[in-house]
């Protein structure tokens, strides 16, 4: 038994490195990085097809790898195809970018490896993500006994926030089929999918109409309600919108807000994509009212401009949030009414988690708000910029002016199908490769769609789309 426990040690050993091998392999991933973000300005932002699937063919075995070897595999297995998010070329779907020192966050957060998910496991890993939850309540105008939690993104903070809702409203599945919803056309799919996963798929949906902006209808709204209720059913939730993926358009908190209150329903925004806006003067101008919501999404991953994988939860009330997750909340809760102090195990469905505080906290501390303030404030100018020069193109018409950064457009030829059209200009402006545009439907009839949130996106990368579509076109037209 003594030489079998001597032979498995000394095998296992290999998996404790030293401080010196530790150094050795973040000098390689270091080489690595710095070849990466020196190579950005040259690097395409979308690339067809896919790579060589033979490292992922070759399967797992007891052979040990090289790190070199193994970033090689990295550089041409994986950050070859498809779109480079970390290109400020990326004008698609809702660019995040992923600043840099969150990579050294997540890099810190895993060395330490602290339990984030209890204040008794790491009070210091605990108290950082609070702080980070309590100046984003702070940002949106929330009163103190706010609280929150940071998640992997939108879509599980939101299916958080529709669980909180319905424990607050007491939504058994019994009520299920006569609770109805309100939301528009506009709101982002996750919800339809958090409404699945926590048993309300059955919930009448109501699709509230929308004004020429694609903002919600707020009189629309109250008269919906108003029906409804007197129909027999119990309308409980409205789900607005602080910048819609589509569009960027924002739903009318003021006046939806007073509706919501009086009528007795809990009011969710999904403001994944918008909510950080408010950092800077052009967001907070359009941004009013957010407060008013009892529970609140916004993505760090979006608008601070952070890696895949962060977003964030912020309930008015942190005891709703407690109510619908705490697994100990029917003996502790009382308790903690007093101190309001919850660990983040206690408010998500989560138990272990990464400590994803770091690589939020670390970024904001290191480069102060100031830049971000600036990166936001360019963003919505160049929208607007954008916006300008599209409509005055020949040929070309813009929607919408922006509300925050998202532009749609499209070409109008003098005759044939313009969606057609316009899916060409798509393909070209795709296998061109130096900035990435997606498209959407709107009102029956295909546009491109334009959606600056990248920290690297500056003038430059706008001029260059705006000169690719313009030759495009004509060369389409000719
Ligand atoms: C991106 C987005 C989501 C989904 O968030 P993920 O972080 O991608 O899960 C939800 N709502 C809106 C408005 C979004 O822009």
């Amino acid at each position: 038994m003594l030489d079998k426990l001597k032979e498995l040690e000394s095998q296992a050993r290999k998996l404790e490195v030293s401080g010196q091998e530790a150094e050795h392999l973040i000098i390689e991933a270091g080489r690595h990085a710095r070849q990466f973000v020196d190579g950005l300005e040259e690097a395409q932002t979308y690339t067809a097809g896919s790579p060589d699937p033979a490292p992922w063919s070759a399967g797992f075995s007891d052979q040990a790898g090289h790190i070199r070897e193994l970033l090689d595999v990295v550089s041409s297995g994986v950050n070859t195809h498809g779109i480079n998010p970390a290109s400020g070329g990326h004008l698609g779907y809702i660019p995040g970018g992923g600043v840099f020192p969150s990579a050294v966050g997540d890099f810190l957060a895993d060395v330490g490896n602290r339990f984030a998910g209890i204040e008794f496991a790491s009070p210091g890993a605990v108290q950082m993500e609070r702080s980070l939850v309590q100046w984003m309540a702070g940002l949106v105008g929330y009163p103190e006994g706010a609280g929150g939690d940071l998640t992997s993104g939108g879509s599980i903070a939101n299916l958080t926030a529709l669980v909180t809702a319905r424990e607050a409203r007491g939504i058994s599945a019994r009520d299920i089929p006569n609770s109805s919803i309100y939301l528009t056309a506009q709101a982002h799919h996750c919800i339809d999918k958090a409404l699945c996963v926590a048993g309300m798929a059955e919930c009448p949906k109501r699709i509230v109409p929308m004004d020429g902006g694609y903002r919600m209808d707020a009189t629309a709204l109250e008269k919906m309600i108003r029906e409804d209720r007197a129909e027999g059913l119990n309308p409980w939730l409205v789900v607005a919108s602080a910048g819609t993926t589509d569009t960027g358009a924002i739903d009318p908190l003021p006046a939806i807000a007073p509706i919501a209150r009086d009528q007795g329903l809990w009011l969710h925004l999904d403001a994944a994509y918008g909510g950080f806006f408010l950092l800077c003067e052009e967001g907070r101008e359009v941004l009013s009212g957010l407060e008013a919501a009892d529970s609140i999404v916004m993505d760090p991953h979006k608008g601070l401009f952070l890696p895949y994988g962060s977003g964030a939860l912020l309930v008015r009330n942190v005891h709703d949030l407690a109510r619908a997750h705490g697994y100990e909340a029917n003996y502790m809760l009382d308790a903690r009414e007093a101190s309001q102090e919850y660990s983040p195990a206690d408010l998500s469905a989560e138990l272990s988690r990464p400590f994803r505080g770091m690589r939020l906290w670390l970024p904001l501390k290191l480069f102060g708000l100031a830049p971000f303030r600036a990166a936001l404030s360019e963003k919505i100018w160049l929208a607007r910029y954008f916006h300008q020069r599209i409509s005055d193109m020949p040929g070309f018409e813009a929607g919408p002016r922006p509300d925050l950064s998202v532009v749609t457009y499209r070409y109008v030829p003098e005759n044939g199908d313009a969606d057609a059209f316009n899916r060409r200009l798509l393909q070209e402006v795709l296998s061109d490769g130096k900035v990435f545009i997606s498209s959407t439907r709107l009102d029956g009839r295909f546009v491109l769609r334009l959606a600056v949130l990248h920290y690297r996106t500056h003038k430059s990368t706008i001029d260059y789309l705006l000169d690719l579509l313009s030759e495009t076109a004509r060369r389409l037209v000719g």
